[in-house]
Order: structure tokens, then C-alpha cells, then sequence
């Protein structure tokens, strides 16, 4: 097909459950690609020679090479060519934030809307799980070198992954009762099916990756004892950001206060939690978002989101932004909590201030200046504070890591070896909170030098690591 035969296709949209349908469940709201759709889309590819998709993508996935795949109807070869660079190609494909990588960086996006990258690598790994494709690669020989992994998020599961197809034998540690990190605890499966997330997780399982679970590295057993009495060979620390980042307003330790991370690993382990009619959530980012439109779905009537800056700063991406809106959450725009208001223990609302938008601030957006004499008071049963998250550190018990002054891990860039040389780290524990992509591909290289370091190899021959600490 000509160049402007394919610039002269629109883009595909995927169907939607509509609001009245999916308000009361976790139905995944995008429906994805039929293959009719998928194959038109990617004929709108140009897949031009300096492809700035591929340089968008933090895991450098060769994408015109599987749209071009997709586009003859060789889907099985496509899902396998994502796999030489991604361990987990359908959970990307649902949760990455597309506008601002792959898709943002599409060249067809120059003249009109870019080529909707995300939607067709769902399509090919859906098409693989539907249709109960081998997607488990081949393992090697065990080669006699052990490795525990602490953790079994994204970042821990792609190591083990790695680690298993070297001949390694991996160990997780995982402190809940369930796989997965985020993707379980975190992300709601309106967003992200469980049966979805089951299947490319059991694909890394497969190679012989043992789980440990209710195990808290640093209080039951601690780095040392993996070390000198399990006798592993190096250790992986993939914690991720679980500690919730505080308001620090007045107030923030009454009853009604729940911290969003902690809300949704209650309510996605299957607890019923009563959080009352009035729901206020507080942020901008994935976390405040899905927080919301979990709390409409267990129950709450009016929730509402408090940002303090505009739509166009918002950290979430635009679809989730538009879902929200949709299902009926009202989004307080500039304005910022400075109380938690109550009595007797408990809260009744939060004091706020307006804002307005002032001049950049160190990350480019506008920051926010507070409007003098403009405090007002919204009447809330609960409110969720979902401002960000921090690392950890229970793991850390008998080592003086060095730390950034955020509390991530400092790692060599190339190696990923924290300061103490069996030790490594990656995803959301070195960079905070992040995301999936940029998790797989730190773990990806990381399991490549843990490889070298267990085999008394050069660690930094030969690489060319992306630095995704930005
Ligand atoms: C609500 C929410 C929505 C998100 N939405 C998106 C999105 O749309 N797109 C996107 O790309 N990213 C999203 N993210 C971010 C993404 O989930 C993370 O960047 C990613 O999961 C990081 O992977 P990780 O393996 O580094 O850490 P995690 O996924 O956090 O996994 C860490 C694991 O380590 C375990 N652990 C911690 N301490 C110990 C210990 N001492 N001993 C044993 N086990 C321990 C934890 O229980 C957990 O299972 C979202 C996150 C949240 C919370």
C-alpha cells in the first residue's frame, strides 16, 4: 500500500461499555480491536526508518515490525516479536501511557492522530490468550547459580523471568498473599482483567520460578540470611513505592482519612470497606483517579476529586481523565487541601484554598499560588489523600543502602547494583512511582547483569542502557 493510500485511513476506535453499564462492576471498559479493526489500523503504520515510536517506548519495542504483522494476519508472529523486548506485552498495551510515549512519539501523529500502538498490541496478545497460543518461551539447563528476588510486581517477575531462561534458579519473595505487585493491589481490573493479567503472568512463571509468599524481607528473614544461610548467589530488590506519601495538613490522622494505596489493596483483595456517600480523593494522578471510580463502584454516590492544578496538568492520561468524567466524578480544579475538618476523632470535610497557576515549576508545569481569602469547606465521609508514593525501607534491615534524597535506591545505571555489590535493584523502587513499562525494561537489564555478576562476567561490556530516571 502507497504511503498516501495509508495516511488517507482514519483512525480506528475501540467500543466502550457504556457508564450505565459498567458503573456497577469491573468490567473492563475498552473492548478492544476486532481483527478487521486491528488489521485497518495497522495499515495506517508508515513504518518509517527512523521510527520515533521505538525511541518513545521505554522498553524500545520494535513496533512498525509487529504492526507490520499484524497487518498481514501473522498475529502469533507478532505477539512473539513484542516478546524479544517485553516480558509482559498485553498488560502494556492496557495500562502504558501511550500519548506520552509510543503514540506521542509517532511520526503518522504529525499530520493527524498517531497509530494507535496500544490497541493493536492488545489485540495480538489478547489473540494469543483467546485463542490458547503457547506463549511460554523455551528454558535453558539449570546452570547451578541461585537468585532471590524481593518482590513480585512487574519489575521482580520480569527478572525472574530473565533469570529462569538463563538457567538460573529464582526465588520470589512476596510479602502478600497474591502475585503481582501494583497490577493486583493497585490497578483495578476495569483497567486491567484479572484473567488477562493471569495469563502473562503464569507465561513467566513457567520456567520453574518458585513464589514464596506472606514472607517481609528485612523482618522475617533479612538480606544477609538470603545471602549467607539460603546460600542465593544475589539478590533482587523489587519493592516498588508502597508507603503513601502524607497531606501533612492538620487533621490527616482522623477517622474518615484513608490513604489511596492502602483503599484499593483493601477493596482489590475483596474486602468490603464502607467509606460512606461522600467520597473526596485527593490528586491528579493514576492512583486519585482509580481510587475514584473504585469508591463509585463499591457504593459511594458523590465522589469527587480535588486537583490543584488544571485538566491540562493533570498527570493521568486523557482516556482515564475522560472515563472518570463520564461515570460522573466532578473534578475540583485548583484548588488544594490545608485541613482536615472534624470532631471527636472523626472527620467531617476538608478545608481548602483555591489556587492559581503560576510560573513552571522544576517539572515544567505551572505551580500552583494560592489565592489569599479564598478558603471553602466540602462535607465529606471520607477522604483519600492519593498524592504519591514512597519506597519502603523494611527490606533494608542490616545495610546502609544509599539512597536519593526522595528514598529510592541509587543503582549504577549500567549494572543496577545498589552499593553493595549482590544486591540489585529496579522499577518503582529506584525511579518512585512510575510505571509498568519503564519497570520491565530496568528488570530486563538488570537480569542481564545479575546473569554476568553470577557468572564472574564483565557487567558493562558491551551494554547500552537507557537512563529512565526523568
Ligand atoms: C493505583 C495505581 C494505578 C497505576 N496505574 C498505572 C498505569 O495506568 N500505567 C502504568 O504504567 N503504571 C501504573 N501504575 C504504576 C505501576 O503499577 C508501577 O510502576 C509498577 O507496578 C512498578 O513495578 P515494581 O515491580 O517496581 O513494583 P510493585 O508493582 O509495587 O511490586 C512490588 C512488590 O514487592 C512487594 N514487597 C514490598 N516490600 C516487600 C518486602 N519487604 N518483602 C517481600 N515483598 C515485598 C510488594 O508487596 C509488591 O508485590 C499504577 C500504580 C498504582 C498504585
Amino acid at each position: 500500500m502507497k504511503a498516501k493510500e495509508r495516511m488517507a485511513i482514519e483512525r480506528q476506535t475501540c467500543a466502550e461499555l457504556s457508564p450505565e453499564i459498567r458503573i456497577d462492576n469491573y468490567d473492563e471498559v475498552a473492548l478492544g480491536f476486532t481483527v478487521d479493526l486491528a488489521q485497518k489500523e495497522a495499515q495506517r503504520c508508515l513504518n518509517c526508518k527512523k521510527p520515533g515510536c521505538r525511541q518513545g517506548c521505554p522498553i524500545n519495542n520494535d513496533i512498525p515490525a509487529f504492526i507490520g504483522l499484524v497487518a498481514e494476519g501473522k498475529f502469533a508472529e507478532a505477539y512473539w516479536k513484542v516478546r524479544e523486548t517485553s516480558s509482559l506485552p498485553a498488560i502494556c498495551s492496557r495500562v502504558c501511557p501511550h500519548e506520552s510515549q509510543c503514540e506521542g512519539s509517532c511520526i503518522r501523529g504529525k499530520k493527524g492522530k498517531p497509530v494507535a500502538i496500544g490497541p493493536i498490541e492488545r489485540f495480538m496478545s489478547d489473540w494469543m490468550v483467546y485463542h490458547q497460543k503457547n506463549m511460554s518461551a523455551e528454558c535453558a539447563l539449570p546452570i547451578g547459580k541461585k537468585v532471590a528476588i524481593v518482590g513480585s510486581g512487574p519489575a521482580g517477575m520480569t527478572v525472574a523471568y530473565h533469570l529462569a531462561h538463563a538457567g538460573i534458579a529464582c526465588t520470589i519473595y512476596e510479602s502478600l498473599p497474591v502475585v503481582g505487585g501494583m497490577l493486583k493491589v493497585g490497578i483495578p481490573p476495569f483497567r486491567l482483567p484479572r484473567h488477562i493479567l493471569n495469563a502473562e503472568f503464569s507465561v513467566l512463571k513457567n520456567c520453574g520460578v518458585k513464589i514464596v509468599h506472606n514472607v517481609v524481607i528485612g523482618r522475617d528473614i533479612t538480606l544477609d540470611q538470603l545471602k549467607n544461610e539460603h546460600g542465593y548467589d544475589a539478590v533482587f530488590i523489587g519493592v516498588g513505592a508502597h508507603a503513601s506519601r502524607k497531606l501533612g495538613v492538620e487533621g490527616e490522622d482522623m477517622a474518615g482519612v484513608r490513604h489511596g494505596i492502602d483503599y484499593l489493596r483493601e477493596v482489590l483483595s475483596g474486602h468490603k470497606v464502607d467509606i460512606g456517600h461522600n467520597v473526596v480523593v485527593v490528586g491528579g494522578g493514576n492512583v486519585a483517579i482509580d481510587c475514584a471510580r473504585v469508591a463509585l463502584r463499591e457504593g459511594s454516590e458523590n465522589v469527587s476529586i480535588l486537583y490543584r492544578r488544571t485538566i491540562e496538568e493533570m498527570p493521568a492520561s486523557t482516556e482515564e481523565i475522560h472515563h472518570l468524567q463520564q461515570e460522573g466524578v466532578k473534578i475540583e480544579f485548583l484548588a488544594a487541601p490545608v485541613r482536615v475538618v472534624g470532631e471527636n476523632g472523626r472527620m467531617t470535610g476538608i478545608e481548602c484554598q483555591r489556587m492559581e497557576l503560576g510560573p513552571p515549576d522544576d517539572s515544567g508545569r505551572c505551580r500552583p499560588v494560592v489565592i489569599d481569602g479564598s478558603n471553602f469547606v466540602i462535607d465529606a465521609d471520607c477522604i483519600i489523600p492519593a498524592i504519591s508514593q514512597n519506597v519502603d525501607h523494611e527490606t533494608d534491615t542490616g545495610h546502609d543502602f544509599e539512597l536519593t534524597r526522595w528514598g529510592t535506591y541509587i543503582i549504577d545505571k549500567t549494572t543496577f547494583q545498589t552499593n553493595i555489590d549482590w544486591i540489585f535493584s529496579a522499577g518503582d523502587s529506584v525511579l518512585g512511582p512510575q510505571t509498568v513499562a519503564k519497570a520491565v525494561y530496568q528488570a530486563k537489564e538488570a537480569a542481564e547483569s545479575i546473569k554476568r555478576y553470577c557468572l564472574g562476567e564483565d557487567m558493562q561490556e558491551g551494554r547500552d542502557v537507557r537512563d529512565l530516571d526523568n
